[in-house]
């Protein structure tokens, strides 16, 4: 089955000043990881990403997929993340197969749901459970996941308490935050902080040479398909 391999945008990141910019070339030396964020959909997670990303709501995301490459500071470490934001309805139509690729490709994963949908809830130790079969398989390293309850904002139309959440991640050793893509940014920013700060320094690859190009080679690499347009 062909895999339509998402596009890749890149911006950079500093607290004051955002700005565009393209991800350094062959020459540069950086710790990068790789980052799926995954759950139901319409529970905001393009809302979650772009508001990470550009600081922005900007309200209706459509269902195109990115992979986008985002520099990070965490603890004195610039982090390089690429961050694949899975259309949801590709998620739910396609066969399990290219989910195990894609959560092979991450070395982290982001879990949202929103407060105001229990099924959206509902999936997510199943989940992570199949992310923590997969990946503890191959290390004894925990996988660093944090589940996300967004739409914080909706509280008449909560279903879900924030105890709930907690004591989900809790169980099963995630981290946790309750967030509104739509109010704010410092939430967004939080949970992709907080996850910066679970993967350990193993995980955190330093390649040299990966940009647009070593990304690119990656997910050849996944999905054993050779590309053949220019980039
Ligand atoms: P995805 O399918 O999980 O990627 O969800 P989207 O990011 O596309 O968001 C789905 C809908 O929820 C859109 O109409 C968003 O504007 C809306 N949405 C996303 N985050 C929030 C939030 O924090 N609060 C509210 N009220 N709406 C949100
Ligand atoms: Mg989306």
């Amino acid at each position: 089955m062909g895999l339509r391999l998402p596009l890749r945008r890149s911006t950079s990141f500093t607290p004051d000043h955002p700005a565009l910019m393209e991800v350094p070339g062959p020459t540069a030396l950086k710790m990068e990881a790789n980052v799926l964020v995954m759950g139901a959909d319409n529970v905001g997670k393009s809302a979650l990403t772009v508001r990470f990303l550009t600081r922005r709501f900007i309200g209706e995301y459509g269902d195109m997929e990115f992979i986008y490459s985002h520099n990070l500071t965490v603890d004195g470490r610039e982090i390089l993340l690429h961050i694949w934001d899975v259309p949801s309805s590709q998620e739910q139509a396609e066969d399990g197969s290219l989910e195990e690729k894609r959560i092979q490709w991450a070395d982290s994963f982001v879990l949202v749901y929103s407060i105001c949908d229990r099924a959206s809830f509902n999936i997510l130790p199943l989940k992570i459970q199949f992310i923590k079969a997969a990946k503890e398989g191959q290390s004894q390293e925990k996988v660093p996941i944090v589940i996300v309850g967004n739409k914080r904002d909706l509280h008449h139309q909560r279903v879900v308490s924030s105890e709930e959440g907690r004591l989900l991640a809790l169980s099963l050793d995630c981290g946790f935050y309750e967030v509104s893509a739509a109010e704010a940014y410092h939430g967004a920013l939080m949970v992709f902080h907080g996850l910066a700060k679970l993967i350990p320094d193993t995980k955190l690859a330093l390649k040299k040479g990966t940009g647009i190009r070593g990304i690119v080679k990656t997910m050849s690499a996944v999905f054993a398909r050779k590309r053949t347009d220019s980039l």
